[in-house]
């Protein structure tokens, strides 16, 4: 994704552009100075989304002290995901020869990092993984935070124990295995990994 530029990320987020609830919008105008791309406006004192600006990055969202400005949570992430490891593959292809893959197992917080805040992590740090496919390091990633012990002091909800999947736990409406069952359909790596621990 941070290798699309902004046409592609456009094109990356079409359709998961949030929306208002409009009996929770106090019209503060809050969510329009934390939006990037002009995307939001205010319409007979009401915050309205412009889909055809906005790029998905959910940056409103946190920001609204109402809590009126809600995701799409529908089979259209499925799509972003699938079209980001498309996005990641043309990259790839290009440059496979170059690339060495680095995921940093630490300060694991419950949300995307291009939220504008952070919360507590969901577990313990674990460490760093390198790898030279990119689908096998988000896998091993994955399971390693699965397997962790959950932390109580995070957003976690009932998925503590070591195997238990902490990402459906605090996010129950999106799924992430189909962005990794895509990536390796379409060869931009595998699934199944060796881990060596150094
Ligand atoms: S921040 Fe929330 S309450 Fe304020 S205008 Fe935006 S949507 Fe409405
Ligand atoms: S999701 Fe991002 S681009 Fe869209 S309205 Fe919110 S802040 Fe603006």
């Amino acid at each position: 994704m941070g290798c699309a530029n902004r046409e592609g990320k456009l094109s990356l987020h079409s359709n998961v552009a949030p929306y208002v609830q409009k009996r929770n919008c106090t019209g503060c105008q809050i969510c329009l100075r934390w939006c990037n791309y002009q995307a939001i406006v205010i319409k007979d004192k009401i915050a309205v989304i412009i889909e055809e600006k906005c790029v998905g990055c959910a940056a409103c969202i946190p920001v609204c002290p109402e809590g009126a400005i809600k995701n799409r949570w529908d089979a259209s992430y499925e799509d972003v995901q699938k079209r980001t490891v498309e996005y990641a593959f043309a990259v790839f292809n290009e440059k496979k020869e170059k690339m060495l893959f680095i995921n940093f197992l630490t300060n694991i917080s419950p949300a995307c990092d291009c939220y504008s805040t952070s919360d507590a992590p969901i577990v313990p740090d674990i460490g760093i993984l390198l790898s030279y496919d990119p689908v096998a390091i988000d896998q091993a990633s994955v399971d390693l935070v699965n397997k962790a012990q959950g932390l109580r002091t995070s957003r976690l909800k009932k998925a503590f124990g070591p195997g238990q999947d902490k990402f459906k736990d605090i996010w129950p409406d999106v799924d992430w295995e189909p962005q990794l069952q895509h990536a390796e359909k379409i060869g931009l790596g595998t699934r199944e990994y060796e881990l060596i621990r150094i």
